[in-house]
């Protein structure tokens, strides 16, 4: 961060005009080797754009963007003029502030100057300066204002004694970032002061950041030191700040009126008696700003020109900041803000005026403050945080072909309808706790109901569960107890709700765990059911015709209540295959696609849309002819499908007599008789994590074997492929500790954590062992990169059956690291068999978090760098005489398995649901011809070339 030093500033300068003096300036800029040679037109055309006299004697010339380039390092120079030099419509500068800047560091600099000059007149002083240290003192050393607003002021806070009352007081000071961490146990050393009236005051500078004063009042009677505790003080003082306010604070108490800051019922109340910052209740419009170098000199100073066109008060505050609101008038002030690009604005105005100036600001924050500006992606719900770099977003074209993910299998066709999440408008403050408290209980209340219906309309499980956890977020003690802190405050009910929902996404978010971001997304659609019951705001109508529904991003509440005979598909900006939302569309059959970027969302309403759920595809306005094609592919579809449901049962061979067998993947033991059903012809794939994660801790021996057991019975005699426990990195167990890592897909997972912790992969394979009897078992690991992890985990199989025995068993590795697909003709000698995990190799080989919600797109098995991987896996067992079979989600994708099947696969592991249906392609199919398909496949560069081969078949 850039900070200003004596080191910078030169004295005694003399320029006999603006020119002279810019050019003085540019001299010392190249010559510190701040900018190269050049900079001095940047400034000049700065200067030419609009004059950058800041106030108060003071100018801070800078170049252009164009001229950025010339920067070497971002530095400001400090040139003092005695005399003077005129800049301009008469004012007079006597300190010129040189900025060389890259980006916008210098921004914060300036926000820091700027709030330490406040509205007082330092022109003179700076002028008679006479050493850079007592400039320096002049520019840093003005006094900052007390901070003194609502969110200082803690009324009827819960607390038992006095220690938990200063504690009370210190957060307020911590959250309204006045003071640093420990601020609260330094304050609670501090021997306090009574005023009187039962009012205590306690003021401590250590790790104070901007002075302030928290004012905070017990619920309950208390004492302290045998006298009344009615309300306490606490100061984070930096100089002299606070002087003014003490002083009237004594008079008050003198008049005997101490008991009005006590008895106050309201926030507002006690910053009347103060003279604190009183919340104004005046008319407010939000606006993001879309300035590149956010709100610097040049388009801070239009926006001042403007606010004072109008005779009545404006104030401009960044919402997100917490902070109070600066007169927009003041082009200090203005800058002292500090905004960015993508922050939120809120102008307040005084009512007689409010009508006229806001429309006004708005428009010229839109166009821009005189300054070319980029427009903002349309959908940034969230302020854009400015180092982002936002690609430009355009609307497709008719006839666009868009890939995304593909989320829930089936074609749909519809007209668009684009939801774009709504932004509300409510108020900060409340009319006072108890009515907010009210309101919220309300809102709370009603979602319930609604979830509860929810809840008791789905008729799938995986539905009934994600809404069951709603509920429990709803009435989380903690939610609950920060958001009534917040009312206590003088938070409005949708301030308040949101301000902690929020808090807690963040919290979430910032984990970068796959599990805990979707937990996030739910917290959000939670709370923006609450907010728009809060804001009055009924559910869209939507359309009678079955629609293609367009989203940002779907909550599974959103999925959930739609109708699946008037929804044909959905189609989101954002998320991937994995979301609850994803699940939620599954269960309810209704075709979708994810994650197509932002493009879809600027989609005209209406435009025919033509969805692809099984291959991930989007057409819009797609001609007539495709639209019939793939219309009448979805009636055969749907043909095929009930054809294959009734020979299920039967084995898959292909036309010319080659067989491949298809098993299930599943993640519990019960309903096994279901999927046996379904057509399995064995497990291919029992995650055994899930049966641990099904548990409050981890299951012993006994309860694995029994689990196990159910499997195999079930199964009565079909093979059963068990993973060991691949849990750690994102996949963590609640009663399992694992450190946090940066990482975690790339750290401590699958093998390499059981094999840390020996004792729990010993007593799996003990039930393991124990539960087959004389049943075929196969055990693999996970997650095998090193020809080590194998053996060590083989070596412990083969002490245990030394004890049990076992008379079909199979021990085998999964292939899901490349470093194994790679070394497959030496693990081939001595595993019994393959079971390829193309999910994990897929990520691990394209470099592609599996989860990521842009680029899982990208992240497609059939890429023919995964397909070589799987290819050398294949020949290396086929020559030692093993079997591979495929597991991950590859499996059941149609455009994949003539392509595994040409490559040799023995046997492929879907979800029992897609068992039919992959039986019944494998029919249709000829070996030889998948032969020539994955020859061909192999000798493509894309993934997207792969299906385009298959298209063709
Ligand atoms: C895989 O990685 O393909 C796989 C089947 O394992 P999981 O999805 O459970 O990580
Ligand atoms: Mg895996």
């Amino acid at each position: 961060m850039l900070e200003l030093t004596v080191e910078q500033i030169s004295m005694g300068q003399t320029a006999v005009d603006k020119p002279a003096a810019l050019q003085l300036l540019a001299d010392l800029l190249v010559a510190d080797g701040l900018v190269a040679e050049g900079y001095l037109a940047g400034l000049q055309a700065r200067e030419t754009q609009g004059s950058t006299f800041l106030g108060q004697g003071i100018a801070i010339p800078h170049g252009t963007p164009q001229t950025r380039d010339l920067v070497h390092t971002t530095g400001v120079r400090l040139l003092q003029f005695p005399e003077g030099v005129d800049w301009g419509d008469g004012q007079k500068v006597y300190l010129a502030i040189g900025i060389a800047a890259k980006s916008d560091e210098h921004l914060r600099l300036l926000q820091l100057l700027t709030r330490a000059l406040g509205e007082t007149d330092l022109g003179e002083a700076l002028r008679r300066a006479s050493s850079a240290e007592a400039l320096l003192k002049l520019l840093q050393g003005a006094p900052q204002a007390l901070a003194l607003d609502a969110q200082l002021i803690g009324l009827g806070v819960p607390s038992e004694d006095f220690e938990e009352l200063v504690w009370r007081g210190a957060r307020l000071l911590r959250r309204a970032e006045c003071v640093g961490n420990g601020f609260a146990a330094v304050l609670q050393q501090v021997e306090a002061l009574p005023l009187g009236d039962g009012l205590w005051w306690l003021h401590c500078e250590q790790t104070v950041r901007q002075p302030g004063l928290a004012f905070v009042t017990p619920a309950q009677p208390l004492r302290y030191l045998g006298q009344p505790l009615n309300g306490l003080f606490c100061l984070a003082s930096l100089g002299e700040a606070h002087q003014a306010l003490l002083e009237r604070l004594c008079t008050l108490l003198i008049e005997g009126r101490g008991q009005e800051l006590f008895r106050a019922t309201s926030s507002r109340t006690v910053l009347e008696v103060l003279g604190g910052e009183v919340p104004v209740d005046w008319p407010s419009a939000r606006i993001t700003l879309a300035n590149a170098h956010g709100l610097h000199a040049r388009p801070a100073k239009i926006l001042a020109q403007l606010a004072k066109a109008f005779e009545g008060e404006i104030r401009l505050r960044l919402p997100e900041t917490g902070q109070a609101a600066v007169s927009a008038k003041s082009l200090s002030k203005l800058l002292s803000l500090g905004a960015h690009r993508g922050q939120v604005l809120e102008f307040i105005a005084e009512p007689s005026i409010a009508a006229d100036a806001l429309p006004a600001l708005l428009a010229a924050v839109e166009e821009g403050l005189g300054e070319e500006i980029e427009p903002l992606p349309t959908l940034a719900l969230e302020p854009v945080v400015a180092e982002v770099i936002q690609p430009l977003v355009q609307a497709p074209v008719a006839g666009a072909l868009i890939q995304g993910v593909a989320a829930a299998p089936g074609i749909a066709s519809g007209p668009a309808h684009v939801q774009v999440l709504r932004e509300f408008d409510y108020p900060l403050r409340g009319e006072s706790p108890a009515v907010e408290r009210e309101r919220l209980q309300q809102a709370l209340a009603a979602v319930r109901d609604d979830i509860d219906g929810v809840i008791k309309r789905s008729q799938a499980k995986a539905i009934r569960e994600i809404f069951i956890t709603h509920l429990e977020m709803l009435d989380d003690p903690e939610l609950g107890d920060e958001v009534e802190q917040r009312l206590r405050q003088g938070e409005s009910a949708e301030a308040a709700w949101m301000a902690v929902i929020d808090g807690a996404a963040r919290q979430q978010e910032a984990l970068h765990d796959a599990l805990l971001a979707e937990r996030a997304a739910d917290l959000r659609d939670v709370g923006r059911r609450v907010l728009a019951q809060l804001c009055g705001e009924a559910d869209v109508a939507l359309p009678d015709a079955p629609y293609v529904l367009v989203m940002e991003e779907v909550g599974p509440s959103d999925v959930a209540r739609l109708d699946p005979a008037r929804v044909a598909g959905i189609l989101t900006a954002r998320g991937g295959a994995t979301a609850h939302s994803a699940i939620v569309a599954r269960a309810l059959g209704i075709p979708a696609v994810v994650g197509a970027g932002a493009s879809v969302l600027l989609i005209a309403q209406g435009t025919p849309l033509l969805l692809d759920g099984q291959r991930g595809r989007l057409h819009v306005a797609p001609e007539p002819a495709l639209l019939q094609r793939s219309l009448a592919e979805r009636d055969r579809r749907e043909q095929r499908l009930q054809a294959a449901r009734a020979r299920r049962l039967e084995p898959a061979h292909t036309l010319d007599g080659h067989a491949i067998e298809v098993f299930a993947n599943i993640g519990e033991s019960a309903g096994i008789a279901a999927v046996v059903d379904h057509g399995a012809e064995g497990i291919g794939l029992l995650r055994t994590e899930l049966i641990f994660m099904a548990h409050q801790s981890a299951p012993d021996e006994a309860t694995q074997e029994a689990e196990y057991r159910k499997v195999l019975d079930g199964l009565d005699g079909r093979p059963l492929v068990v993973r060991t426990l691949d849990v750690g990195g994102d996949k963590p167990l609640p009663y399992w500790p694992i450190e946090q890592e940066e990482n975690p897909f790339l750290g401590v997972r699958g093998i390499r954590l059981t094999l840390q912790r020996p004792q729990i992969m010993e007593s799996q394979l003990r039930a393991l062992l124990r539960a087959a009897d004389n049943r075929p078992l196969r055990i693999m690991f996970p997650m095998v990169g090193q020809l080590e992890e194998w053996r060590e985990a083989r070596t412990m199989v083969e002490r245990l059956r030394q004890e049990i025995e076992v008379s079909d068993l199979q021990v085998g590795i999964m292939i899901e690291v490349p470093s194994a697909a790679i070394l497959a003709p030496v693990l081939a000698r001595e595993v019994d068999f393959f079971s390829v995990g193309t999910n994990d190799l897929t990520q691990y080989t394209l470099a592609i978090d599996r989860g990521h919600p842009t680029l899982s797109a990208q992240a497609d098995g059939l890429h023919p760098a995964v397909l070589h991987l799987i290819d050398t896996t294949v020949r290396a067992a086929h020559a030692h005489g093993k079997w591979v079979g495929v597991c991950g989600e590859l499996a059941a994708d149609p455009q994949a398995v003539p392509i595994l099947l040409g490559l040799g696969v023995d046997e492929l592991s879907v979800a029992a649901r897609s068992i039919a249906e992959v039986k019944a392609q494998v029919r249709e199919l000829n070996y030889e011809h998948t032969r020539q398909l994955a020859r061909d496949a192999l000798a493509q560069g894309s993934a997207a070339d792969v299906r385009a081969l298959v298209e063709i078949l």
